[in-house]
């Protein structure tokens, strides 16, 4: 069941909430910018993460080497203190059907420790663009 959490950046420039399931799977991923900056994302709509403060605080980041077309994978981050918040995506197949968000979880405020434990995790080998199946080597992701 959804529900809805605060979420910030370190810096507290950034704040937003975010609806989300923690009973839903999560991914991570060792393709080279989930690797580099430990994203731990869970896809949610585009309705589900709500800006409260930070706009002109949030930088954007697309991958130039991405296999996307430009403009199809936004990276949104705290331009001060660094922290990877959430990224706005365009995928033109299942189960994303358009625009999306991936949430990092990392970044929400009031969930318990508890609770983050047992979000379940997939495990994805995106640096060989196999999303669909773990990689040999999970543990570090
Ligand atoms: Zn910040």
């Amino acid at each position: 069941m959804k529900k809805t959490y605060k979420g910030s950046c370190h810096c507290g420039a950034v704040h937003f909430e975010a609806d989300v399931d923690l009973a839903s799977p999560s991914q991570r991923c060792n393709c080279t910018y989930c690797r580099k900056t430990r994203y731990w994302k869970s896809f949610v709509g585009t309705d589900d993460i709500r800006l409260l403060s930070g706009e002109a605080d949030l930088a954007d980041y697309r991958a130039p080497d991405s296999q996307w077309p430009e403009d199809h994978i936004h990276h949104r981050f705290c331009r001060h203190c660094g922290v990877q918040l959430f990224s706005k995506g365009y995928l033109d197949m299942a189960p994303f059907n358009g625009w999306f968000y991936a949430l990092n979880l990392a970044s929400l405020d009031n969930v318990d420790e508890a609770d983050l434990a047992a979000v379940p995790i997939i495990y994805e080998n995106g640096i060989a663009d196999r999303q669909d199946q773990p990689p040999v080597h999970s543990t570090y992701l």
